[in-house]
């Protein structure tokens, strides 16, 4: 069998995931933008700060004119329920509506088609996965870190690698920089911006940037891209002797063969491997 790689060759992905629409989100989106590192706000479009007021309290949310710092290069937004309800303990009308209306709203602020979500309280069950499905959404974090650096089997249950307070993540990250994987690794980190100012661990999170930005063996990405060319590769289609490949997505797949060479199959084409 051959083995995917990520875009460019790298065994590596990196990427973020944060949550609610919170005012500390222009300070981290700062300080991602100067390290050139990618990731995804998980935003309840309906419970954005009233204009003119200032941001209060333990976890004040954006404005909607302040949420104009997610329109960024390597930035994505995400559904995180328009009220940010419990999917697990309202009615399925309501579920509905959470998810497609804050997807709805975030697509006439930001444009683009949205896929991605995450679970409010981190709280779901086999129907809001359905729901999720049915609304077009490709993939949805849950809370359960598991410490884990490998690519996610289940996108709807997705599990990220640890939240930031995880007390293993130094050891985890010093891992995945200096490790070579045979297959490929992610290592996603996910949390609330308020938590940093809570917890003051705003020098933590930009040192940790800092030493995992900016590296040639690593793919910085959104949420959305590293789970849509997962599943671009996953569609890809072998003959019976696994020696010819046909790519039928819209995406450039990298490869390794079975003699260790790194190739790609571009969209529709059928190469010999
Ligand atoms: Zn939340």
């Amino acid at each position: 069998m051959l083995r995917v790689l990520f875009p460019g060759g790298l065994k590596k992905a990196f990427t973020l995931s944060y949550d609610d629409g919170c005012y500390d989100d222009i300070r981290l989106i700062g300080i991602m933008s100067s390290l050139n590192i990618k990731g995804t706000f998980n935003i309840s479009s309906g419970l954005f700060r009233p204009e003119g007021t200032e941001p209060q309290g333990p976890w004040p949310r954006l404005t909607l004119s302040e949420s104009e710092c997610y329109k960024r290069e390597g930035i994505e937004v995400a559904v995180h329920g328009i009220t940010h309800r419990d999917f697990t303990k309202i009615t399925e009308p309501e579920l509905v509506y959470e998810i497609s209306a804050d997807r709805a709203n975030l697509e006439k602020m930001f444009g683009g088609v949205v896929r991605g979500s995450a679970y409010p309280y981190g709280t779901f069950n086999d129907l809001a996965v359905e729901i999720l499905r049915h609304s077009g959404i490709k993939y949805c974090r849950t809370v359960w870190s598991d410490d884990s650096l490998a690519m996610p089997r289940d996108w709807l249950r997705l599990r990220p690698t640890a939240h930031h307070n995880d007390p293993k993540l130094a050891e985890i990250t010093e891992k995945f920089l200096t490790e070579t994987p045979r297959e490929p690794r992610m290592l996603y980190i996910w949390g609330h911006t308020p938590e940093f100012n809570r917890d003051q661990k705003w020098g933590m999170i930009e040192d940790l940037l800092s030493k995992a930005a900016n590296r040639s063996d690593v793919w910085y990405a959104t949420n959305i891209e590293i789970c849509e060319y997962d599943l671009a590769s996953k569609s890809l289609e072998y003959s019976l002797d696994g020696h010819v490949v046909y790519n039928p997505t819209a995406k450039e797949i990298w490869l390794e063969s079975f003699r260790g060479e790194v190739l790609t199959v571009k969209p529709g084409e059928t190469k010999e491997v």
